[in-house]
């Protein structure tokens, strides 16, 4: 079946005793027992939920992968996989990832002797320069945020290979609807369901996505550790996954209209979406994602001050955190999501904003935009 018809059913049989379309949020903690040591394939909600497990049914199949395992938030997700690391080990991470994941990994992880280097994992030479024998992960996000760099998820996969690590993408930004990293060599895939896969700004989750062994190690940090999503948080992101087709097509169409139309624009500086010709990573986009996604940033002419003057004065571009929902979202990541990285080489220029394009009408984004750029 393809993606579009897997998101809407896979996991999700009518429920055989009622005929219950949708996969009911099982709103419990615990499951009565038929016998001691004996179970109906469920004893807790920690350990195991069937609204989560749908979900994460639904979320393997998307992605290519033999299972997925779900977590109460993205940065859940990610803290997961770092503890599947052992003091020593080492990171290689792209330079410009999200900036909590670079806060978790260097104010968190690194105090349990986790090592990381940050490398621009654009240039493949610099890239196999920074492996180590003990180095673990390599460690993607493309499109990058906030400024849309796209890295060659094949290239990596092989450095990753061999150095005898594993290259972990995070998906987030493209969804399996545009971009399927294991299918290109990737060993995990890592989500914010926040975003485009929950697409409603209504609920916070994350999730891996990996093959069987990989799976059942993080299975069980999901019961050790407790970090799990609840089943209404659940329910809400499978709900929102059976539109991710339909959501991304129109988001990546708006996107397009709003990225050409600020090129031309003569308080627009830099323009950052892969969707146009001349954005560096715009040939390799074209072949690894079948759309260039909804995500557009830019740089105000006028430096910070223009650039916090537009951010405030937009009226259906909300002045908000967060991404991938329905509604067109304005932020400045220096001062809000990427504050985190401040000082760092991770550092983003204080003039850049970053819009998360909706899915209403381009002509009403555009003119809206326009408003706040000619204040
Ligand atoms: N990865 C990316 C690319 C993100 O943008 C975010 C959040 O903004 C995260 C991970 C973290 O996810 P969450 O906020 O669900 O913890």
């Amino acid at each position: 079946m393809d993606l579009e018809t897997r998101a809407i059913h896979v996991g999700q049989e009518p429920d055989p005793t009622t005929g219950a379309v949708i996969v009911p949020i099982y709103q419990t903690s615990t499951f009565r027992q038929p016998r001691v040591g004996e179970h109906l394939g469920y004893e807790y909600a920690r350990t195991g939920n069937p609204t989560r497990t749908a979900l994460q049914e639904v979320l393997a199949s998307l992605e290519g992968a033999e299972q997925a395992v779900c977590f109460a938030s993205g940065l859940a997700a990610e803290d997961a996989i770092f503890r599947l690391l052992s003091p020593g080990d080492h990171v290689v991470m792209a330079n410009d990832v999200y900036g909590g994941t670079w806060r978790q990994i260097s104010k968190v992880h690194q105090r349990f002797g986790i090592e990381v280097t940050a490398v621009d994992l654009a240039d493949l030479d610099a890239t196999a320069a920074a492996m180590r024998p003990e180095t673990r992960y390599l460690w993607a996000e493309t499109p990058s945020n906030p400024l849309l760099k796209i890295l060659d998820l094949a290239g990596l996969a092989q450095i990753a290979h061999d150095n005898d690590a594993k290259l972990v993408a995070d998906n987030t930004f493209a969804t399996p609807y545009l971009q399927r990293p294991l299918e290109l060599g990737a060993d995990m895939v890592v989500h914010s369901t926040t975003k485009y896969l929950g697409g409603h700004s209504d609920v916070v989750g994350g999730a891996v996505c990996t093959d069987e062994g990989t799976a059942e190690e993080l299975a069980f940090l999901q019961n050790a550790v407790g970090a799990v999503p609840g089943p209404f948080d659940a329910w809400l992101t499978l709900r929102g996954i059976k539109t991710l087709g339909v959501r991304m097509d129109r988001h990546c169409a708006n996107a397009q209209v709003i990225a050409e139309a600020l090129t031309e624009h003569p308080k627009v500086g830099l323009v950052a979406y892969p969707g146009l010709p001349d954005h560096p990573g715009h040939a390799l986009a074209a072949q690894q994602m079948s759309g260039f996604g909804g995500m557009v940033s830019f740089r105000a002419a006028g430096g910070i001050d223009a650039a916090k003057t537009v951010a405030e004065t937009t009226r259906l571009f909300f002045l908000a955190e967060s991404l991938g929902g329905v509604e067109s979202l304005i932020e400045h990541p220096g001062i809000m999501t990427h504050a985190s990285v401040a000082g760092t080489e991770l550092e983003v220029p204080d003039d850049l904003l970053r819009l998360s394009v909706g899915i209403e009408s381009a002509d009403d984004l555009l003119e809206d935009l326009l408003q706040a750029l000619d204040r």
